[in-house]
């Protein structure tokens, strides 16, 4: 039904594409027309347009003119060359149709689909243009500093020519530059160098360090769903040194490896037992058997060939499936405690048995058991012979036992997943005597990024390398946060339909599928299922060999590092000249790439994704009749000499042949492989090949896939090949997406309580630092901090001492408690105490230069926000551990974490006051400036009988080094300017 509808009346895409259809004849009218312009007269425009906007005009109204003038400039430029990345390119683009239809829908704040090749670098020019006339700064962020640069000088030549400049952040690059690059009407850059840049902006101690000058006012995001979806999973993060050092992992790590070691030879005394049972038909007992190597050691070898056999795999399923049911609990328990760990490999999650922790430490095997902290507590409250105080030090002894064992146990799971679940050069490689992990969906070395939580150090230590110490968080944010504080957020890629929901649901952005300049004339093939991978790879490399031996040109997409090094070597001996694009030879990234279109070129490249390069075919790859297929009407329903060319294309292989080692984790990331093949109307071939021992297979979809394959009669060592296979196994895909996205969406829904604050923070910090009159805000900040103390204060005496006390201590008052209005409203009670401090540091200023005064008062406020501001970062990281513990009540654990991150966030501004207060006396700009004001202090005390005043008790010489002791206030006759003070005081 709604098929038919569909029919009838088109998806809903393409009415919206055909609502642009007249849009895209009004611009090339105009373009037409424009013509006649000198290329002054057009350049002019820009000027026009600039002017017409600052007179009020909308970019809606002058959307149409401007492509138009971008399209004409373009076609001015044909034939002239510019300088990229070193070597010189002949121009010779002017915007497609299908180009300003994407054009428009990035303007609108969509996504614009494109496939690869079709010109999407040029497409940005259009929005790119417009909204850089407003002059409040467009960025473009890219997916690596060689795409920024490359973009910003390629089509740098468009926009220069139209007069608006562009800029280019690089890593590294020093803020003063950074700055200009912002300045510019447009800037490139990658999503790392705009985030950070803001983090660092708002740890910047002086607004000529801020580079962001212009604010966050629209951002295209080019390969969308690379940032804001795949790398979206990592915040960025800020840091430094933490203040504690954790040297748990070495202690712990040879105790850890050899309890690992033991697991090892008892899961490969079980699975002999395994196989000897099952060659005695004892199925139950060998079924036990494989279960505790399946949860002792997921990633087994021999498990993984044992299984192999689609009989021997139906057994392990179906017990794993009856493990879970509730008349197994107790059999499933006993089972798992034979063994020293367990994993659970789809949650990514080790933890000790019984057995492990008597294995770890024979004396005193508690040492890696939680307590029940809970009870405990309990059985404290009902103790009625405890004082408040005992029982409160009590507590404590109990919450420090609890995080002291608590951090050991984590420390042995890291080590455990550390050796059993993370695979050298798949999963990180070890350089320069370091961890650098390895990004599961580029294959690129993320260098310098850590896993979080101690398990970068556990690997560090299983590996044997120096461990870095644990660090703390300075700042950070996460992508989807940084993205959604833009004005107006777009982007563009060649694969973002899949992701669509995720995208509006996070973003609210929706994508427009953009029809192709060309017909796509891409056949692709039907998924190649196999057993087991040897026989995968086998076949894998005999059709690498006959492609390569036609000439065809071919792309082997791997998942892992590991992969496209097995099949470099299988290649080899095969004597198949191959080049390998991974991690580790990226430099050679953009030389390989020039290369792959060409005849008989065989290049294995790990995980192309988002990679935004663009594989050109030589020239005489196509062997079909190259005019033909370049005609408008050729489409791949269409004949040739009575064949059909879909057919042509299979029978004569031509363009390039993507052939995938494995379905990736999620489909679009298969799509971006295919996408490599048959761009711009080229024909082109893609086919994926798959075993069911492949990751995605084993842990999400064997038990179907082999359903399927029952279905189908499939026989031992044969090759199935069915669109009803590549169905299900794209439901595992999706049910891989799907996991992804609420994990992703989990994350973000914590970030969310954080990023209000940060905010708020931030707002709060850059007001401090931009501001002409710093004190007004320190005055804010002191109001509030004593307008907090006022509320606390009680009838009682014991209170009003406490506050007295408290306000001797923080400010240089000498005030007794007689003098204090008490009975007043508190309003009154403050503003009285307001005036008084007020007074008092108006004296302290007159002694400071008045520059360095107003720096001392911003830095005062910053450090202060800093300080705290990191401690709270820490506190909520701690928060989010221990949250996850009260998943088991009955409690929501996110509506938990938002009610503790509150009161941690009112605590958190208490405490920035309270510091502000407390410190504004006790920084000077000079020892000069303390020591005079002391000195008028000390007049102050003569002349106040009561004041209790006592400069050195109070710490206001806290802030000066040892070397200043000398400085200390002397009780020397009152000065000039303290003869001031008196009148002031008496006042
Ligand atoms: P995408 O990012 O969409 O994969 P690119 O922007 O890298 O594609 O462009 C792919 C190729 O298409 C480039 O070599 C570019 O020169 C070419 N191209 C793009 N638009 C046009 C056009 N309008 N006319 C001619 N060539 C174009
Ligand atoms: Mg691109």
């Amino acid at each position: 039904m709604k098929w038919i509808l569909k029919k009838i009346i088109g998806s809903k895409n393409e009415r919206d594409i055909k609502k642009m259809r007249p849009l895209v004849e009004k611009i090339n009218e105009l373009d037409e027309s424009y013509k006649s312009l000198s290329d002054e007269e057009l350049q002019n425009k820009t000027i026009d347009f600039k002017n017409r906007i600052k007179n009020g005009a909308s970019l809606a109204e002058i959307e149409l003119e401007a492509f138009a003038v971008v399209k004409n400039a373009a076609r001015r430029l044909c034939g002239t060359t510019v300088e990229v990345c070193g070597h010189d390119l002949l121009w010779e683009m002017i915007h497609f149709d299908v180009q300003l239809i994407g054009g428009m829908a990035i303007h609108n704040g969509m996504i614009a689909e494109m496939a690869t090749g079709e010109g999407k670098t040029l497409v940005a020019t259009l929005p790119v243009y417009l909204n850089a006339l407003t002059e409040k700064g467009v960025h473009v962020v890219t997916t690596s500093d060689y795409h920024s640069q490359r973009d910003s000088e390629w089509m740098g030549h468009l926009y220069k020519w139209l007069g608006l400049s562009v800029g280019c952040l690089k890593n590294m690059m020093p803020p003063n530059e950074r700055r200009e690059m912002y300045l510019r009407d447009i800037t490139y850059g990658t999503n790392s160098e705009f985030g950070f840049d803001y983090l660092r902006d708002n740890m910047a101690y002086d607004v000529e360090d801020m580079v962001q000058q212009k604010g966050h006012n629209f951002a295209i995001v080019d390969e969308i769903d690379s940032i804001l979806i795949d790398e979206a999973r990592t915040p960025l993060i800020i840091s430094g040194p933490a203040p504690y050092s954790s040297t748990q992992y070495s202690e712990l790590q040879p105790a850890t490896s050899k309890l690992v070691k033991r697991q090892r030879k008892l899961c490969e005394t079980l699975l002999n037992d395994a196989k000897k049972l099952l060659s005695q038909e004892d199925y139950e007992e060998a079924s036990f058997k494989l279960y505790q190597v399946f949860e002792g050691m997921p990633k087994n070898k021999q498990l993984m060939n044992l299984v192999e056999d689609i009989e021997i795999r139906k057994l392990l399923e179906k017990t794993k499936l009856k493990m879970l049911a509730d008349t197994h609990k107790e059999i499933s328990r006993e089972l798992r405690q034979e063994l020293f760990f367990t994993i659970d490999e789809k949650g990514h999650d080790a933890s000790l048995t019984e057995k492990g922790c008597t294995e770890l430490n024979p004396h005193d095997p508690e040492m890696y058991v939680l307590p029940d902290m809970l009870s405990a507590m309990s059985e404290l409250d009902a103790n009625e012979s405890l004082s408040p105080d005992e029982l409160m030090n009590k507590r404590k002894e109990i919450q420090d036992d609890f995080a002291v064992r608590n951090e050991r146990i984590h420390a042995v799971d890291q080590l455990i997943r550390a050796y059993t679940i993370f695979e050298k050069d798949v999963d990180y490689v070890v350089q320069d005597n370091q961890v650098v992990i390895v990004d599961e969906h580029t294959g690129r070395l993320m260098t310098g990024r850590r896993w979080g939580d101690g398990l970068h150090q556990a690997v560090e230590a299983k590996e044997n390398v120096k461990i870095e110490k644990e660090t703390q968080t300075l700042a950070t944010v996460t992508i989807q946060n940084y993205f959604r504080m833009y004005e107006k957020l777009s982007g563009m890629t060649g694969t973002a339909e899949t992701e669509a929901d995720e995208f509006h649901q996070i973003y609210g952005l929706d994508v427009m599928v953009i029809p192709t300049n060309r017909p796509v004339r891409r056949v692709d093939l039907n998924d190649q299922v196999y057993k087991t991978q040897r026989e995968k790879f086998r076949a894998v490399v005999n059709e690498i060999k006959s492609a390569h031996l036609r000439k065809q040109p071919v792309l082997v997409g791997t998942v892992a590092v590991e992969t496209s090094e097995v099949l470099s070597k299988l290649l080899k001996r095969e004597n198949i000249i191959h080049n390998v694009l991974n991690a580790k030879n990226h430099a050679r990234e953009a030389e390989i790439v020039a290369n792959a279109g060409q005849p008989g070129a065989v290049t294995i490249a790990t995980n192309m994704a988002g990679r935004g390069t663009d594989i050109k075919l030589g020239n005489s790859v196509v062997y079909l009749d190259q005019e033909k297929l370049n005609s408008k009407e050729f489409s791949l329903a269409s004949k040739v000499e009575g064949k059909s060319l879909q057919k042509m294309l299979i029978d004569n292989p031509c363009g390039l042949y993507v052939i995938a080692s494995e379905r990736h984790e999620s489909r679009r990331i298969d799509r971006q492989l295919r996408g490599r093949s048959a761009r711009q109307g080229d024909p082109g071939i893609t086919r994926f090949y798959v075993s069911l021992e492949d990751n995605l297979m084993r842990l999400f979809g064997s038990d179907r896939i082999s359903g399927v394959m029952e279905k189908l009669g499939i026989k031992e060592d044969e090759v199935l090949e069915h669109p009803m296979l590549n169905n299900s196994i794209e439901k595992a895909q999706r049910r891989v997406e799907q996991q992804n996205f609420m994990m992703r969406k989990r994350t973000l829904e914590y970030d969310d309580v954080m990023n209000a604050q940060r905010s708020e923070i931030y707002d709060f910090r850059s007001e401090v630092l931009k501001a002409e009159n710093p004190r007004s805000l320190l005055m804010d900040s002191i109001r509030n901090c004593v307008s907090a103390h006022v509320i606390d204060i009680q009838k009682d005496n014991q209170s009003k001492n406490d506050f007295v006390t408290w306000l001797n201590s923080c400010f240089p008052l000498g005030i007794s408690s007689n003098e204090i209005p008490f009975d007043s409203p508190s309003e009154d009670i403050e503003e009285f105490i307001l005036k008084k401090i007020e007074n008092a540091y108006l004296i302290k200023a007159k002694y400071e230069d008045e520059n360095s005064l107003k720096n001392l008062e911003k830095h005062l406020i910053l450090q202060s926000i800093d300080r705290h501001w990191q401690e709270y970062l820490r506190s909520m990281d701690s928060l989010r551990e221990s949250i996850g513990l009260q998943a088991y009540g009955q409690r929501d654990p996110l509506v938990e974490y938002k009610r503790e991150a509150y009161n941690l966030f009112m605590d958190l501004m208490q405490k920035i006051y309270d510091e502000i207060a407390s410190s504004l006396f006790r920084s000077a700009t000079s020892i000069e400036a303390m020591e005079e004001f002391f000195k008028s202090l000390s007049g102050m005390r003569k002349t106040t009988q009561q004041s209790s005043i006592n400069p050195t008790s109070a710490g206001l010489n806290v802030n000066l080094s040892s070397a200043d002791q000398s400085n200390q206030p002397q009780s020397s006759g009152p000065n000039r300017k303290a003869r001031r003070n008196k009148k002031f005081k008496k006042r």
